[in-house]
């Protein structure tokens, strides 16, 4: 049984986060100050934590990055502050997902499924279900045994999102890590190299997607047939 942490001081949204996830067949574990939380969940690991960034105690971006230092245990950071987001998901916090505050409840338990399913697709990822092979010295992808090569730019942005499968990075965060000097490169440049990327793994394979824009933030890397 999947067993999830809301970590939530407000107690009417605790409470009901708690009815629907349970109503759905999850183990529920509830904290409502940040540094008890953070204590259990290091002593008693679950298998999935929803995590307010108010809290009363260490705050849930603290509990994040801590938790983060040990743990690869997928984690929805709810919040009320959009401009926080690129932060969240940053390298630094390392947050799954986010959800904004105001909220439905069947918003949040659909988030828990897809995140699961991702973390689920994660590990089918290593089995290599379609053959999927990044070659980084011959500079070539291969998928199902047909083989296509990649520019470095291409390679790099493909490497880079392949090896943090569900990871969102958004065009900064791309564009520092495939080129030496990201001051010469634009936003439209990483879209330009994405849409090339995602045209030649189409050609591979057009009934797989492999790389997935994220509305307003930017790109991951995720194994999902189409349709
Ligand atoms: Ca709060």
């Amino acid at each position: 049984m999947t067993t999830v942490a809301i970590v939530e001081d407000e107690p009417k949204l605790s409470a009901l986060l708690n009815d629907y996830l349970t109503a759905e067949g999850y183990n529920t574990v509830r904290f409502d100050d940040g540094t008890i939380a953070l204590e259990q969940l290091q002593r008693s690991p679950v298998d999935f934590i929803l995590l307010d960034l108010m809290l009363p105690g260490t705050d849930g971006m603290s509990i994040c990055k801590e938790l983060r230092k040990t743990s690869t245990v997928p984690i929805i950071m709810i919040t009320a502050r959009v401009d926080e987001i690129d932060r969240l998901l940053g390298l630094e916090v390392g947050a799954d997902d986010y959800i904004c505050k105001p909220f439905s409840p069947r918003e949040v338990v659909a988030r828990v499924k897809t995140v699961l399913r991702r973390t689920s697709v994660t590990d089918s990822t290593a089995k290599q279900p379609n053959g999927f092979t990044l070659d980084e010295l011959g500079a070539s992808v291969t998928i199902n045994g047909n083989e296509s090569p990649l520019t470095s730019v291409e390679l790099n942005l493909l490497k880079t999102l392949h090896d943090n499968p569900g990871r969102i990075f958004n065009r900064n965060q791309l564009m520092t890590r495939i080129y030496a000097d990201s001051r010469i490169v634009s936003d439209r440049t990483i879209d330009s190299h994405v849409k090339k990327l995602r045209q030649k793994l189409e050609a591979l394979d057009s009934t797989t997607q492999y790389i997935h824009s994220v509305y307003g933030i930017g790109y991951k890397f995720e194994i999902e047939p189409y349709g």
